[in-house]
């Protein structure tokens, strides 16, 4: 997930397809190795993330800020990820997810509370 944010951040739109899960990818893969303008990252806040399936799936929310054309702008995305041959790989994601309640289920699904398990707040 780091690692994905870095490569934003060095325009690395190579990296981005090959961490990218190769059933959920769309389009063409980057022609070249060419850095890419991917705008202006600076700084990664982490809300959760949590493990599940013995840790072979993940959920990572995050707010990413950069600034594109001058305007500041959060992307904030719940994002899921699955481990293939022990490497992660970005599968999709939700978009301005809602907040979750502390008292409801814990999305990893581990049937406890999301305080009692991977709310990191
Ligand atoms: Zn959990």
């Amino acid at each position: 997930m780091r690692s994905r944010y870095t490569a934003f951040t060095l325009g690395d739109a190579n990296y981005l397809w090959q961490t990218h899960h190769p059933d959920y990818r769309q389009g063409e893969a980057p022609q070249s190795s060419a850095k890419e303008d991917l705008g202006q990252w600076e700084k990664l806040q982490i809300i959760f993330s949590c493990d599940f399936k013995d840790g072979q799936a993940g959920m990572v929310e995050f707010k990413a800020h950069c600034r594109e054309q001058s305007q500041r702008q959060i992307l904030h995305e719940r994002s899921n990820f699955k481990k293939v041959n022990e490497r992660w790989f970005y599968t999709d994601g939700e978009f301005a997810p809602k907040a979750l309640a502390r008292n409801s289920a814990c999305p990893c699904g581990s049937g406890k509370k999301f305080k009692q398990c991977c709310n990191k707040s």
